[in-house]
This record gives structure tokens, sequence and C-alpha cells, in this order.
């Protein structure tokens, strides 16, 4: 039998998965990964090997009554025919909101969920999709354990001071406090940095995760002192749709003046502003780059002035910083955001290396850098399956 951990990520329209093998020496290898998106709507299912080769890809009926709980039947129905011999040892599950209560991953049970559910209006855009994929797997297998990795729980380290907003102290006592995200990248980015370049890791680092969700995290020693991100996933950086930082007077100003309600200012903030808004184009940054429309370039601006100042604050919290790492899909990809990004922060010392930022190599700045910047890619669910294993084991 071929002892494996299937890893979730659900959203509000896709069903992210990885299935992990256990391989000797607890070693875990990726058997195959993929995504059933268009969840409701135009459903398409596809997956693939380690080496990126296609498994399956297939189209269904926009009539069909897509979910979490058809998704992952497809999804069952297919690890069953594929892997005749899968021994599923447990299910792991990004789940985005933990509270100020999970500083770890836990072993859902029913009255975690309870729990877990009563977090949902502070992530009311993810936290929803990520249970409803934990309720599908139960329905499917009662028995199997599921995990709930949390992206807050990275950020548990921080000191109260890091967590709080100037409002009287007893909303900071019922949970209204800074949180932060990306957490699971974090982590894997700053175990990854550890291992090659040890020394460094040591010390202050900001990672930079550029992806349709954006923040930034000062790390120092591995483990998180600051966030971008605030009580929600909308604060700190411009994100895909997301406004990011915002004077709470606008939202005020937008209730009670432009004649919005709650509903549409959760619309306006999380899908339709960021770079989408901005630009009025994409919110996808390759699609900005490749156009000279001044709003486009505008938009591309501010997405960098809002990482530049974020830089400056998070390296206070600090008290300086050693090295600046880029990670996730902008941050991985985009040579030219990379450049700009440490061209601003050439005040705290990076010098970037053009040539080997055009490369993608590991490290992007030159030797007379004082502050190094360096490019690694983030894994969030290869995360997700160690501590899914961790605490399996435990
Ligand atoms: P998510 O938060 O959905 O996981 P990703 O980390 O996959 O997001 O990042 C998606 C973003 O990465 C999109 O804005 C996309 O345009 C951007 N991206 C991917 N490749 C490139 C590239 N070569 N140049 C610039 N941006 C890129």
């Amino acid at each position: 039998m071929t002892k494996a951990i299937l890893v979730l990520n659900a959203g509000s329209s896709s069903l992210k998965f990885s299935v992990y093998e256990l391989a000797s020496g607890e070693h875990l290898h990726l058997l195959a990964n993929g995504q059933i998106e268009g969840i409701p709507g135009a459903p398409h299912f596809k997956v693939t090997d380690h080496d990126g080769n296609i498994l399956l890809e297939e189209r269904w009926d926009a009539d069909v009554k897509m979910d979490h709980a058809y998704s992952l039947k497809q999804l069952s129905g297919f690890l069953r025919s594929r892997y005749q011999a899968l021994d599923l040892l447990g299910v792991g599950h990004r789940v985005v909101h933990g509270g100020a209560r999970y500083a770890a991953p836990v072993r859902v049970n029913a009255a975690i969920m309870t729990e877990l559910e009563s977090f949902i209006p502070m992530a009311p855009l993810h936290q929803p999709h990520n249970l409803a994929a934990i309720r599908a797997v139960s329905a499917i297998n009662p028995t199997v354990p599921q995990v709930a990795c949390f992206d807050t729980a990275f950020h548990s380290t921080q000191e109260p001071l890091a967590q709080l907003f100037g409002l009287p102290y007893a909303y900071f006592e019922r949970g209204v406090r800074r949180y932060g995200f990306h957490g699971l990248s974090y982590e894997y980015v700053a175990a990854a940095m550890r291992q090659q370049q040890p020394e460094i890791a040591a010390g202050k680092v900001v990672i930079a995760h550029l992806g349709n969700g954006a923040s930034m995290c000062a790390v120092h020693n591995g483990k998180s002192v600051a966030s971008s991100m605030g009580f929600t996933a909308l604060d700190g950086l411009l994100m895909g749709t997301r406004s990011g930082d915002l004077d709470p007077g606008v939202v005020l100003y937008l209730l009670q003046h432009e004649g919005l309600d709650a509903q549409q200012i959760e619309d306006l903030l999380y899908k339709r502003s960021g770079l989408l808004g901005l630009s009025g184009i994409s919110s996808d940054m390759r699609v900005l780059l490749g156009n000279s429309e001044p709003r486009a370039k505008l938009a591309v601006d501010y997405f960098i002035r809002r990482i530049s100042l974020e830089l400056g604050a998070l390296a206070a919290s600090m008290q300086g910083i050693d090295a600046l790492v880029f990670t996730a899909g902008i941050g991985e990809n985009s040579a030219e955001i990379r450049r700009r990004v440490c061209l601003e922060a050439a005040w705290l010392g990076i010098r970037v290396d053009d040539a080997a930022n055009d490369a993608g190599k590991s490290c992007i700045s030159s030797a007379d850098s004082s502050c190094s910047a360096w490019l690694i890619a983030t894994n969030e669910e290869l995360m997700i399956a160690r501590h899914t294993l961790a605490e399996l084991t435990r």
C-alpha cells in the first residue's frame, strides 16, 4: 500500500489539491496535484504528476451542480481509479483563520469546527470554503483524520505591540487585533532559508509574498515579528482585487455618503479594488506589465509604492534588515517587479544584480549590498503536508 497525505486548499471557485506519498524516512514525495476550477460555473478538472505531465483533464457541463462536495467526490473517484493501493493517512487543509487561539495546526473534531466557524466574519471570503471542504471530506470518509493548518498561526509569535489597533482595549480582548496571513508560505520560505542560508536566516529578514493576495512579513531568527496584513486579509499591500491599506474613514464615507451598504463595501474592497480597480483593466500583473495604458502603469507604480512603504515599516519593526526575500506568483516570476522594488530599497543597502535577477537566480543582489535580496519559491502545500504528517504521528 502507498501511504499518502492529501492536501486541500478550497477557495470560492476552486479546489486545489496535492497528493503526497510518504516515502521512506518520512520523506514526502509529490505524486500528483491539480485543481477543480469553476465551482459553480464551467467546471474544469485537471491533474498533473510530479513532472507536470497531465494525468487527467476534463471539462464538465456547466449545469452540473458544483460545490466542494461534488468536487471531492470526483477527486476521490480519480484517486481510487489511479492509485488502487492508496492508504490515505490523513487530509491536511489550508484554513485561513485560526483566531487568537490556534498557534499551531490542529486535528479537527466537531467542537473545533464550531470554533473555526466563529472566525468566518474575520475571513468571510475564505474561511467558509475551507470549512466546507472539511465537511465534504467527512461526508465521504468519516474516519479519515483531518488537520487544519492556519495562515494565521505563524504570526502568533508577534508581541502584543505588533498586534494592536488604537481602539479601546476591550476590542483587542474580543479578538479585534492584527493576525497576519500567508503564514504557511512564510513558514515554508523561512525553513528553506534556514537550510540554504542559515546565517542570513538567523538575522532580520523581510519576506514579500507577492501573489494575487499579497503581504509582507518581518521575520527575525525564523519568527514572525510583524506583518503588513492585519485583522483581515484586506490590509497592507495593494493586491489583485483587494484594496490593501485604507483610512477607516473611507469606509464610513462610503456608508454614510455614497449610499453603499456593508455587502457592497465588502464586494468593493475584496473584489473590485486593487490592481483591477486602479487600472480598470486587469488584476493580473502580467497583463498590466504588458499594457501601455497610463492607468495600467499607475496601478503597477502604486503596487511598488506600497511595497516600499511596508518594507520601511517592517525594517523599523526589527530595527534593521539583513535580507529581502521575494516569493509567490509575482515575486517568483517577475524580474521587473523585483528590480523596481530593489531600486526603491537602495536606501536600505540593497543593490540588485540585474543579470542574476533576470536569470531568476536564488541570490539577486550584488556582492556590495549591505542587505541581500533573494528569490525563494514558496510551497504552501508541502508545508501543510508536513504539518499534517507531524500531527498524525505525534
Ligand atoms: P494566488 O494568491 O492566487 O496563489 P499566485 O501566487 O499564483 O496567486 O500569483 C498570481 C499572480 O502572479 C498574478 O497576478 C499573475 O499575473 C502573477 N504572475 C505570474 N507569472 C508572472 C510573470 N511572469 N510576470 C508577472 N506576474 C506574474
